[in-house]
């Protein structure tokens, strides 16, 4: 290497010429003087040498006890090298230093904004480090609980359990200690030398698609397994019983019948369900003519009605409804079929549509038996019924309010249900503004919709 074959010739070129000058300077006094003047003249040479050297060490020794960039000493021949050679390095370390620390920082910033918690537990399972989410889930302080035993802060048996184990393939589930309705799923992974890393992520809202997910299948298996044993045992009669009377195998005929029926409608909401949470079913629109859907609902009220009850419409807007026909249509029947459904004899029912404020809002009010407040929350959930048995009774398969839930969720709007115990229900869909199409009428003309409050 030609440049440190140059540096090492340089290095010694100036020591060697110094220590030539101070022979030259002896062998002219010997030449001029005496052998005596040469000693001390090489000795005088020899003694200045050193001092210089000396008075360098010192300057380095004094600056190796605080050693800062600015104050580096300035030297003279190899001092003067060996100082910048040390001022490089220092600068170079420097510099290493500050990269170093703010990489450091940037990924510190990369782990406090991780969304679960980490602790770094030593071989002994205690904590070494932690992150702010890790305060926030597990209760911890990442100052105060420095070297502190995981197992004495997360006391549950179960946690005990998974870390003395040592088998941590699978994470495991556990609710905070703090806030029973949270769920963590809990993972350690060993590495470096016998330390761990302690990972902890909420997993509540998971485990509630979860939970979701088997009530449904059990619901479903439950809804189902009634009237296919109520099929299934009538048909058996009939096949076991061939001299049946045939008065008594209609009348068991029809009872199967309407439990086909029923499961018939459970099936057909069921997909009618699917569909609508089947994000990729796209939402075709049109301008919706409410007041031509409400006496279609009216009519098929009073069909169900059998004249029971009295029936009116309210038309208070003549703004169509941009939206899904069909859908709405669905969401709107089903409103109106449990207000005949949970009204008794005797009772009101009343269609109207809306503008109130910005919003359109279709109604439906009973004057039926209504509903306590504690249920009011659950009832768009699927399978909720307040009276079991009185929705099977009218043919209720129990998802009518969660498909009108789907319904306006997609059309952006949402259902308020006022009610009280023994007075009656109202059920309002409201939509926003932007959903409305309020433009002069265009077919339907505002002589039905006098028609139909007066039919009532
Ligand atoms: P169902 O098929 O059982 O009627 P829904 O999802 O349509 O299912 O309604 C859920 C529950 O809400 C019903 O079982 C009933 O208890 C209650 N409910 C719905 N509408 C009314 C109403 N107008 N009056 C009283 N209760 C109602």
């Amino acid at each position: 290497m030609p440049g440190k074959t140059e540096s090492v010739f340089e290095f010694w070129l100036r020591p060697l010429t110094t220590l030539a000058l101070i022979a030259l300077a002896g062998l002219v006094a010997w030449a001029a003087l005496s052998a005596t003047a040469a000693l001390a003249v090489v000795a005088v040479g020899c003694l200045l040498l050193v001092v210089f050297h000396l008075q360098n060490l010192a300057a380095l020794e004094r600056w190796l006890r605080q050693p800062e960039l600015r104050a580096m000493p300035h030297g003279l021949g190899i001092w003067e090298g060996a100082f910048t050679g040390l001022y490089e390095l220092l600068r170079t370390e420097i510099r290493s230093h500050q990269t170093l620390a703010a990489t450091l920082e940037r990924f510190q910033a990369a782990v406090k904004a991780l969304p679960d918690a980490l602790v770094v537990l030593d071989r002994r399972d205690r904590i070494e480090w932690c992150n702010s989410m890790a305060e926030a889930y597990l209760g911890l302080d990442s100052a105060r609980d420095q070297g502190q035993q995981i197992s004495y802060l997360l006391r549950q048996p179960q946690f005990s359990g998974y870390l003395n184990a040592q088998h941590y393939a699978e994470p495991l589930l556990l609710r905070s200690q703090h806030a029973r309705e949270t769920v963590f799923s809990i993972r350690l992974v060993p590495y470096g030398e016998e330390q761990k890393l302690l990972i902890v992520r909420d997993v509540t809202q998971r485990e509630h698609v979860e939970a979701m997910r088997r009530d449904f299948v059990a619901n479903v298996s439950h809804e189902m397994r009634t009237p296919l044993t109520v099929v299934g045992g009538f048909l058996e009669t009939l096949i076991d019983t061939p001299s049946i009377d045939p008065a008594r195998a209609r009348h068991y005929l029809e009872l199967m019948h309407a439990q086909t029926q029923r499961m018939q409608r459970l099936v057909e909401d069921l997909l009618t369900l699917s569909r609508l949470e089947n994000t990729n079913t796209p939402l075709t629109e049109e301008e919706v003519d409410v007041r031509e859907l409400l006496e279609r609902l009216e009519d098929e009220a009073r069909a169900l009605s059998q004249d029971r009850h009295a029936i009116r419409v309210e038309i208070g807007s003549e703004c169509a409804l941009l939206g899904n026909a069909r859908e709405l249509t669905s969401a709107f029947s089903n409103l109106v079929s449990n207000a005949v459904r949970y009204t008794p004899d005797g009772g009101e029912i009343w269609l109207r549509w809306e503008k109130k404020g910005t919003e359109g809002v279709f109604s439906v009010k009973d004057t039926g038996e209504g509903i306590e407040a504690q249920h009011i929350p659950r009832l768009t959930e699927r399978f909720y019924r307040v009276d079991r048995s009185r929705s099977r009774e009218t043919g209720g398969t129990g998802l009518g309010l969660a498909i009108v839930k789907h319904v306006l969720s997609r059309h952006q709007g949402h259902l308020v249900i006022d009610s009280r115990l023994g007075r009656g229900s109202t059920f309002s869909a409201h939509f926003p503004a932007r959903r409305l199409r309020c433009g002069p009428p265009e077919t339907a003309s505002p002589q039905t919709a006098a028609d139909s409050s007066a039919s009532a």
